[in-house]
């Protein structure tokens, strides 16, 4: 492979932001600092910012919902074009065991769906629905494996886990070195909550949210810290939405838990003004779960990425598309496939409101989106930064360069943004991948399937930021 040479912009990472060249061979980075050269392909970056590839670890591409009959509208090739137009070159996504499957069957099932069509490297989580003596005895195999996380519903129909069934599961994550990816919500409450609004005729899209309010969200983020401390395991609170819930994970933290939390940008640039009636059943694009909070709950959780009570930042990428899809939820909230589509937008929207707001440092934003993800996940130092020897994944963006929000400027199959009109910036004008250039002024030059599963490490409770 010929050698790449990135010459003239300021590479940002987690810890410094300064000029520097960056000289790529075979895919790896060989050389950081000024004045170098090549013979090979040259990149100017002046002015503009060179950054580490981001890394999505929360991603649901080509994923069926079996009770509504739908799967998300992105496929792997469709969803990772557009990652890597918002600036991700790594993702990791779900594998799903069905009831009764193999976990390590269901991973293989998974990589035969990925591999032909992934465009950018990646990896997946376990998601285990089925706790018994056989699928309990494959977690060390997978951990060994390369994939050392494991998503455990803690709501959702048949993919619940019930609390006992919770805590042999993370006794056996914490034994063989894996990390418990935790989706906290009271299940009973929710049920409880949406049984109500259903008998007083409440159909409409703005009662997904009232039933799901921060408490059903803080009960359960608690009681999977709890039952954590007891195993002993490592885990990460997937979509934290509020200060409630960032404040158990501090307290945690505080104690020497081992416990990371992640928030999403949808959580920090939407309000639940998103569910206001008079906007009509066009509100279902906005039913996620858990749903999007008030006003004051965006400022206090801002505060928390900004003081490093949340350690990542990913984007729940769930696309369905409204025609046809969440319009399948009229008259029945509970029938809306719950989701936002932004695995392209994610980058964006924190450069915009964390970076450009002030709120966050150019580090620190790589961090949350990067070097974190990277770490949490096993796949720091090769991903994750810039540095002599790691995966040439890098960005580089023109941080002045501003583009509107639009369906038409995304990759998606979805048919909307939730973030339709805003003004962003911080999109990548180049995108490399293991020093290979897939997006180049914005458009994607990539080769279906060039994507390859990252080799994962065993999660190490005492290296997690
Ligand atoms: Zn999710």
């Amino acid at each position: 492979m010929i050698e790449v040479l990135v010459r003239g912009g300021t590479v940002v990472t987690a810890d410094s932001m300064e000029l520097s060249d960056v000289l790529i061979r075979e895919g790896k980075i060989v050389e950081l600092g000024l004045e170098l050269e090549t013979d090979g392909l040259i990149i100017d970056a002046s002015d503009h910012w060179v950054m580490p590839g981001g890394i999505d670890t929360h991603t649901h591409l080509d994923h069926p919902i079996e009770r509504l009959g739908v799967r998300t509208a992105d496929d792997f090739y469709v969803g990772t074009i557009a990652g890597a137009c918002g600036g991700v070159t790594t993702i990791i996504d779900f594998s799903l065991q069905a009831q009764g499957e193999s976990l390590i069957k269901a991973r293989d099932r998974r990589l035969a769906e990925i591999e032909p069509d992934s465009v950018i490297d990646y990896s997946f989580h376990t998601i285990v629905t089925d706790v018994n003596p056989e699928s309990i005895k494959e977690i060390e195999s997978l951990v060994e494996a390369g994939f050392p996380s494991f998503k455990i519903y803690m709501t959702y129909g048949d993919k619940k886990v019930g609390d006992g069934d919770l805590l042999t599961l993370l006794e056996e994550v914490a034994t063989s070195g894996g990390l418990a990816y935790l989706h906290c919500e009271n299940d009973c409450a929710i049920t409880h909550l949406i049984e109500r609004h259903l008998t007083r005729g409440e159909t409409g899209p703005q009662f997904h949210a009232s039933s799901r309010p921060v408490a059903v969200e803080a009960e359960a983020t608690n009681r999977a810290i709890m039952l954590a401390e007891l195993a002993g395991a490592p885990i990460c609170i997937a979509h934290v939405t509020s200060e409630a819930v960032a404040r158990h994970v501090e307290e945690a933290r505080r104690r020497g838990q081992p416990v990371v939390g992640e928030t999403c940008p949808q959580y920090l640039v939407l309000n639940d003004s998103v569910y206001d009636p008079t906007v009509g059943f066009e509100m279902a694009k906005f039913v996620c779960s858990p749903p999007i909070r008030g006003i004051d709950q965006v400022e206090a959780l801002w505060s928390t990425v900004e003081d490093g009570v949340l350690q990542q930042v990913s984007s729940d990428h769930a696309p369905f598309r409204y025609e046809g899809q969440k319009t399948g939820g009229r008259g029945d909230f509970t029938r809306i496939p719950n989701g936002l589509p932004g695995i392209e937008t994610r980058l964006p929207l924190m450069f915009t409101y964390g970076v450009k707001a002030g709120r966050i440092s150019p580090s620190r934003f790589v961090e949350l989106t990067s070097t974190n993800p990277a770490r949490i996940f096993g796949m720091y130092p090769n991903k994750g930064t810039l540095d002599i020897g790691t995966d040439a994944d890098i960005v580089i963006v023109d941080p002045e360069k501003e583009t509107e929000l639009d369906p038409a400027c995304l990759h998606s199959a979805v048919d909307y943004t939730p973030y339709q009109g805003l003004i962003v910036s911080g999109f990548p004008t180049v995108t490399l991948s293991r020093g290979e250039v897939i997006v180049e002024d914005g458009e994607p030059i990539v080769t279906r399937g060039r994507g390859k599963v990252v080799e994962r490490q065993r999660i190490d409770p005492n290296s997690l930021p």
